[in-house]
């Protein structure tokens, strides 16, 4: 088949990765990302179905993206996942199928979802103490990531990602526990910056570990550290610890990387937003559901993509003062548009 000729934004950058939020439920309720009481969630009768969400994946991989990584919420609350997994498997212009989930249901799922042919899994893990687990998540569910993560590594998941929200005055001390336990079960580190998006209303600079902060500790603890200087569009920096084991940092607070993005966003219910940080989508399920044609469908996602200037990182660094800023958006805006929402968006 030839390969889709790339959509490119007003600077340049493609459009190969998309990361499709499957649900804006979860069962956690982690700290810089859900620390509210209570949330709004999007109308059922909105969600899309598996045959509409493969439909606009299916477009969108016409116009040149090549990965989806499914997301949420977490995305393992939705219901028969392998279904959707097993419509995106069979088209051939996707290279990568991914999924990022904070484990817990996991060990329950892994088998069916390897068997869809799901390609890889991201597990998020930020502590290897359940009593911290438990203080962030406000759930008691540690015990069952890592049954999660070790689940994934037996049916047969190769090349394990963690992903760790490095936090001042919560893990900062893990680290290195951190980087032993990816060796012990054969996954790369993945330490991320807390950043400042919608639906993080604690946040504030001095919680940010930063990718300075982290290599500090690593190298102190290591020794010199290679940068693998990889040629890639990967949100994640990677890097080389004297015995040769890979981690990788994701800065987007400290050194945000917004000119290499290809990355956008559709949610559960069908927006679609050119960038973590950006206040508006394009509802695609509108048209999707009035019977739009796909040639209208991609002639609108083209016109959309080709007027993308969003930079939501940069732009947000450029608001420090001293090294300071405020949180995104406040509690009141996220109670009128829960799309603001990190847990609706996808991370
Ligand atoms: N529920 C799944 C999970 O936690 O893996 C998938 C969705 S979650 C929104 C995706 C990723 O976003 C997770 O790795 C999570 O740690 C990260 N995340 C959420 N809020 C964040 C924040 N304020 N700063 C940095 N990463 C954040
Ligand atoms: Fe935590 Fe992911 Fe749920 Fe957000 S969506 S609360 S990061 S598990
Ligand atoms: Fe891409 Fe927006 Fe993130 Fe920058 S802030 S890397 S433009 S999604």
């Amino acid at each position: 088949m030839t390969p889709a000729p790339y959509l490119t934004d007003v600077f340049d950058r493609p459009m190969t990765n998309l990361r499709l939020s499957v649900t804006d439920r979860c069962n956690l309720r982690c700290q810089y990302c859900m620390p509210e009481e209570d949330y709004l969630w999007l109308p059922r009768e909105d969600l899309l179905t598996f045959e509409e969400m493969n439909t606009l994946v299916g477009l969108f991989a016409e116009l040149g993206v090549e990965k989806i990584r499914l997301t949420g919420g977490e995305p393992l609350l939705r219901r028969d996942l392998p279904l959707l997994i097993r419509m995106l498997a069979t088209n051939p212009r996707l290279n990568d199928l991914a999924l990022t989930t904070n484990g817990v249901l996991l060990a329950d799922q892994a088998a069916d979802l390897f068997a869809a042919g799901l390609h890889r899994v991201t597990i998020s893990l930020d502590t290897l103490r359940p009593d911290r687990f438990t203080a962030l998540t406000r759930r008691t569910t540690h015990a069952r990531v890592l049954q999660g993560i070790e689940a994934a590594r037996a049916v047969g998941f190769k090349g394990l990602k963690l992903d760790t929200v490095a936090m001042q005055g919560y893990n900062d001390d893990e680290l290195i526990d951190l980087i032993e336990y990816g060796k012990q079960v054969d996954a790369e580190v993945r330490f991320i910056e807390y950043m400042d998006v919608g639906g993080a209303t604690h946040w504030r600079m001095d919680k940010v570990l930063t990718r300075a902060d982290i290599l500090g500790t690593l190298s102190h603890h290591y020794g010199p550290i290679t940068p693998l200087n990889e040629n890639s569009r990967a949100p994640a920096e990677r890097l080389m610890l004297p015995d040769k084991t890979v981690f990788g940092i994701i800065a987007s607070t400290t050194a945000p990387f917004c000119r290499s993005c290809d990355r956008s966003r559709l949610t559960a219910d069908g927006m679609w937003y050119l960038c973590l940080y950006a206040t508006d989508g394009l509802d695609l399920r509108q048209p999707l559901r009035a019977g739009a044609s796909p040639e209208a469908l991609k002639s609108l996602v083209t016109r959309t993509w080709q007027g993308r200037t969003d930079r939501g990182a940069e732009e947000r660094k450029a608001l420090e003062r001293n090294g300071v800023r405020g949180a995104l958006v406040q509690l009141e805006g996220l109670r009128q548009d829960p799309h603001l929402e990190m847990h609706t968006r996808g991370g």
